[in-house]
Formats: structure tokens, sequence, C-alpha cells
């Protein structure tokens, strides 16, 4: 893990730091705009050979249907059918409140405007599936599309090796009363739920996170189709912002939590502390040895770093240009940072609060913008499945009230029809 002290960068090289890995993002774009047009082109049989190429997996048929998903989510062991039905009430609790009605407003006497949401019809989910399944994001999407009220939902998720997804999604599925997932993954599902296929629907949003095939799909389809996606959720990263009082074996845990997503995740820590900058990287060292997916975790932290800054403070203004997917603040003092914090996708305070419990199970969503995305994205909300219509109600007397104002106005433009959808009612 390379090491900078804070006050010894230069401007440029702070905005380096704050870049996400970029090398062979031109080839990841030429692979994905391939995929796209055979998709286009072959539909379900483009999905069979991509399944092939990159999954390893000769597909018999595209989705998993009620049956087979009831049959798979039987295998589930007891204690995690037990935490994924913990984890969805939570989720749930937190996004149900989400769902506010709002006021009408009478913005001048007679004149009444307001807002009601209306669901998306018809969305698609897409579940990394990769180099782990994750049926935590089904629940993540899921849950706040059926708040929502969509009406059909689509699921999306790379097959497994025997060419089927694992007790885990299928449980999550039966659960969440979803009765089909489609077992395609990467760029080609995304183009899928873009463009549809034979047995894929075009969807009118797309959801999820993914690998950088996945997030560049997305954001090529977007200008395509009538297709909107969720945002940029690409390869995970956390910064912690830590202080003398952090502990650190916890963020050490915490660094390696984000570093086994995938070798392309970053994990930064900026800290006030030489000490603790040492022992956390000795920390990481001992507890790397112990992870299953040691390889993947070791390369992904050799391409992240720690920062030593004069402050928290400082640390925080860092934080605020780099904008990071998850924000830990490993200080007793959190309170007082929080109202400086202006760029982050979710933020985790204290020494108790690991990420961890946000991926998986305290109520918030952890699909997250990442890549610096965080300065103008939220992450994923029931108002994320939502349009916001407004509607207004004008009354003789507000006619009268409002008339002359936009008569002016549209004189003032130039817009005599305007002008005139007005007067004529102000006659009448
Ligand atoms: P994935 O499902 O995103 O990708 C797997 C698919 O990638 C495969 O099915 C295949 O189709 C495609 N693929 C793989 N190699 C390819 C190649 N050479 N050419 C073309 N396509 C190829 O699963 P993953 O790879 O495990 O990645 C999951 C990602 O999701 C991680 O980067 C993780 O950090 C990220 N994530 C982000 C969030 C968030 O909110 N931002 C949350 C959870 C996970």
């Amino acid at each position: 893990m390379k090491i900078y002290n804070y006050k010894d960068l230069s401007e440029q090289k702070i905005k380096e730091l704050c870049l996400r890995q970029q090398e062979d993002d031109r080839s990841i774009a030429e692979t994905v705009q391939e995929i796209i047009s055979q998709v286009k082109a072959r539909g379900d049989l483009a999905l069979f050979d991509y399944a092939k190429a990159f999954d390893k997996v000769a597909l018999q048929k595209i989705f998993l249907d009620k049956q087979e998903l009831d049959n798979l989510s039987q295998s589930i062991p007891v204690e995690a059918k037990k935490a994924i039905d913990q984890a969805y009430q939570n989720i749930r609790k937190f996004h149900a409140a989400q769902i506010n009605p709002e006021e009408i407003i009478e913005t001048m006497p007679g004149v009444n405007c307001w807002r009601e949401a209306r669901p998306i019809e018809r969305v698609g989910l897409y579940i990394p599936g990769g180099t782990a399944v994750l049926p935590s994001t089904f629940l993540m999407l899921a849950i706040p599309a059926m708040l929502a009220g969509c009406k059909e939902i689509i699921v999306c998720s790379p097959p497994q090796s025997d060419g089927k997804t694992n007790c885990y999604l299928a449980y999550c599925a039966k659960l969440l009363g979803i009765d089909k997932i489609f077992l395609a993954g990467g760029a080609q599902a995304i183009a899928a739920m873009a463009y549809g296929s034979e047995s894929i629907p075009k969807t009118d949003k797309i959801f999820g996170p993914g690998n950088r095939y996945v997030t560049t799909a997305k954001q090529a389809i977007q200008s395509s189709t009538l297709t909107a996606i969720d945002m940029p959720a690409g390869p995970s990263e956390v910064l912690v912002l830590a202080d003398e009082s952090a502990n650190p074996a916890f963020l050490a845990a915490d660094l390696l939590a984000q570093a086994e997503h995938g070798t392309d995740s970053q994990s930064i820590l900026v800290c006030t502390d030489p000490d603790i900058i040492r022992k956390t990287i000795e920390e990481i060292n001992l507890q790397l040895d112990a992870l299953p997916r040691k390889d993947i975790a070791a390369k992904a932290i050799e391409n992240s770093y720690t920062l030593l800054v004069s402050s928290v403070e400082e640390g925080m203004k860092f934080s605020n240009l780099y904008a990071p997917e998850h924000l830990i603040i490993a200080t007793e003092k959190y309170k007082a940072l929080v109202p400086l914090i202006l760029n982050a996708g979710s933020v985790f305070l204290g020494n108790l609060t690991p990420e961890s419990a946000g991926d998986y199970a305290s109520g918030t969503n952890h699909t997250l913008p990442t890549s610096g995305f965080a300065r103008s994205y939220s992450g994923v909300s029931v108002d994320s499945f939502v349009k916001k219509i407004t509607f207004q109600h004008i009354s003789p007397q507000g006619l009268r009230n409002i008339g002359p104002t936009v008569e002016t106005l549209a004189a003032a433009e130039g817009l005599q029809a305007h002008q005139n959808a007005i007067s004529i009612r102000l006659k009448n």
C-alpha cells in the first residue's frame, strides 16, 4: 500500500489520487460496443454464445422459472435464511419510510400545485454474479422497486458453472415473489434489458452495480434507447477517515472488506496519525493471509493508498474531492464532521459502524455511485423507481390572480399563442 503525506502533494498529484483505475477503458468500451451490437442483432442466440464465452457454461434455456427457483431455494442453510429474512425486514423498513405523499401547495389563491409519484412500469435489475453472487444486491434493488409499485421486475444475473443460480438468490426470489431469473451477465444482460431479446423484455430503466463491462454498457445504452439507468455503479471503493481514536485492526478489516470485491476496487485510508497508519498496514498483512479471496484483495490493496493528513478537517477536504462511494468516519469526533461531508454515496459513523453493516442488513441501500459520481448522483432509493409528476388546478379566482403575470411574461417572450391561452379564458 503506497503511503502519501498530504503536505507534500502538488495539486496535480491530488487530482491523480482522486482518479480511479482507467488503463484499459478504451478496450472495455470496444468490447462492450461489440456485445451490444451482437445482442441487438441476434437476441437470445448472442446471450447463449456469451454465456459460453464468458461464464463457461452451455445454457439449455435462458431463464429459471418459479418451480426451478423454489427447488433451488430448498437447499439454503437455516442460518442464511434467517439472516436474509432479517436483512429483508430492515431494508424494507428503511425504504418504506421514503414514501411520503407531498402536500398540495396553493402558490396564489386559487392556484394549486402538487406532485404525485408514479412507478416506472418495467424495470430491469442486474444482480452481479461473476466473482461472487450477490443476493444482498437482489434485496437492495427489488425491495424499493416493489415499494414503488413497479408492475414488472426483470432480473438478470450471470449463470453459475452448473447453468443455474445459487440457493441464496433463489431464496430471495421466493421471498420477494419474483418468479423468473434470466441467466445473463455482463454487458449482454444490460443490452438485452435495453433493447429486448426474444426472452428478455425491454425495460424502462436498468438498475444495479457490476464490473466495468456492466457499467460501461449501462452508460452506452443510455444514449440510444429510451431506457434510463440508475447511475454508474462500478467497482467498489471505500475511503476511511481516521484519527488516533481509531482501532487499526478495525481499519484493516474495513479496507480489506472493500478490497475483496474485485482487483479494481479501491481502499483508501486517510489518517491524522502515522502510528495508526503503520499499525493498520501491519494488520492488513496479517488479516489478508486468512482471506479466501486473498489474491483479489491483495491486488486491490496494491492499487490503494494511505494518506497522512494534519487534521480530520484536512482529511475531509480530500474526501470531498475524491467523492467516495463509501465513507467511514473512524473517529470519536464524527458528529462534528458530518456537516463537512459534501460528496459521498453512503456514510458510516464511528468506530463500531463498519461498511459491511450497510452492505447487507442495517437498512440503507448498497447500490451507490462510484468513480467520483457521488459528486452528482445519489444511491438507489424508492425515488429511483418512480417518476414525480407535477399537477396543477386553477380556479376562476386563481385565473384572475395568475392571468396578468402569465400574459405579461408571454408577451415579453413574443409568444402570442401562450398569451392568448390566458386572455381567451379571462374574457370568457
Ligand atoms: P458481474 O456480474 O458484474 O460481471 C460478470 C460478467 O462480466 C460475466 O458474466 C461476463 O459476462 C462479464 N465479463 C467478464 N469478463 C469479461 C470479458 N473479458 N469481456 C466481456 N465481458 C466479461 O460480476 P463481477 O465481475 O464479480 O463484478 C461485480 C462488481 O460489482 C465488482 O466490481 C464490485 O465491486 C461491484 N459492486 C458494486 C456495488 C456498488 O454499489 N457500486 C455494489 C456491489 C458490487
